[in-house]
């Protein structure tokens, strides 16, 4: 365990960038805003740097970091091939929510890459993420700047949250505006005339993956979700991830079915604190506590809201929390995605 100092917080202007470049160059940890949800940066061609990261979050040592660069020339000293998927990808999504895994060339540090044999790089369009990154003057390792297991943070103040006296600074660059993570795809399969496989969903949709590189092959673990049945069971512990210390449980039917089966376990559930975990237009009906994520009809808004709705539970002290159930298209397979985990794949019928 690394000492404790206070973390210090910096300003998005010229001087915070400046600070933040000095210390990465240092080799500390700084938390970065991006797109998809906050950084936490560390010098990505420093394995002790890097490693502090896993120290920092309580990470799993098996769990790689994806670097983040600032410009397309950055990207070829980090890989042993570019092919032409990954490229036209590049092209047509960088800078963006969108993390490309290759074959690692022997720049990138086995702590990095967690022992891979690949490396996972992502050009962020945050301009303060990139003027970081430029001013640093070197790619950045950055996995989301939470605790490990807890809900991912998109600001600077969950960040603190989890992170105070234990990097060395943060960078507020206000709330995060796609809210999950990036998406990543394997390109590896296509040195040998594969396709693309879809490991996490994110901001880029599958349409779009398709558009820019042919079949995309949707890795099990992303919809693997259990029984049509009334009750799908966990399969474990081992799975649950982006989760608050409240218990998830996933509703699947129309408002008014929702509604009525959130109100009903509140009734039949009078000692623990029950809430709903809903879209704006279901407040109405419910008669129970309400931590909204977006509203019904709009994955983007559900897709920012749902990781501080997530913290909201544990700050109100919510003992079981009934999700209304998103959509699967576009960004709402990422915020599906995120809520299974969540909810350890607990979905009920309504
Ligand atoms: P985080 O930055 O915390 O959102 O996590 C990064 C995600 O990218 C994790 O799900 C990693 O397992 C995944 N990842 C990073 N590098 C690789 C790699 N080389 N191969 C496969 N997955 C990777
Ligand atoms: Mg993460």
């Amino acid at each position: 365990m690394e000492e404790r100092k206070q973390t210090l917080l910096l300003g998005s202007d010229a001087e915070g960038i400046a600070q933040a470049a000095r210390l990465l160059r240092e080799s500390e940890l700084v938390g970065i805003p991006t797109e998809t949800v906050y950084g936490l940066a560390a010098d990505a061609l420093n394995g002790t740097a890097a490693a502090r990261i896993f120290a920092a979050k309580g990470r799993p040592q098996d769990n790689p970091l994806i670097v983040h660069i600032a410009s397309l020339s950055e990207w070829e000293p980090l890989v042993r091939e570019l092919p032409a998927q990954a490229v036209r990808l590049a092209e047509a999504y960088w800078p963006g929510p969108l993390t490309m895994i290759l074959p690692r060339s022997g720049r990138v540090p086995e702590a990095v890459s967690a022992g891979l044999p690949t490396v996972a790089v992502r050009m962020p369009s945050h301009p303060v993420a990139r003027a970081i990154i430029e001013a640093a003057d070197r790619p950045l390792a950055a996995p989301s700047a939470n605790r490990s297991g807890s809900p991912s943070p998109t600001t600077a103040a969950h960040v603190l949250a989890d992170m105070e006296g234990r990097i060395a600074a943060v960078v507020d660059g206000g709330p995060c505006s796609v809210g999950v993570e990036s998406t990543v795809v394997d390109l590896t399969p296509t040195l040998q005339g594969g396709p693309v496989r879809l490991l996490r969903p994110g901001g880029i949709t599958v349409p779009q993956l398709e558009a820019a590189a042919g079949t995309v092959v949707i890795d099990p673990a992303v919809t693997d979700r259990l029984a049509e049945g009334a009750v799908a069971s966990s399969p474990g512990m081992k799975y649950k991830h982006y989760a608050p210390q409240a218990q998830v449980i996933i509703v699947r039917g129309d408002p008014e079915h929702y509604a009525a089966y959130v109100n009903r376990r509140a009734q039949e559930e009078p000692d623990r604190h029950v809430a709903a975990l809903c879209f704006e237009e279901d407040r109405p009906r419910l008669q129970v506590p309400c931590v909204m994520y977006g509203r019904r009809d709009d994955p983007s808004s559900q897709a920012r809201g749902l990781f501080d709705a997530m913290r909201r539970l544990d700050a109100d002290g919510i003992d079981v929390a009934y999700a209304a159930c998103p959509g699967q298209g576009g960004v709402g397979l990422a915020v599906y995605n995120r809520l299974l985990r969540a909810a350890a794949f607990t979905i009920v019928d309504a």
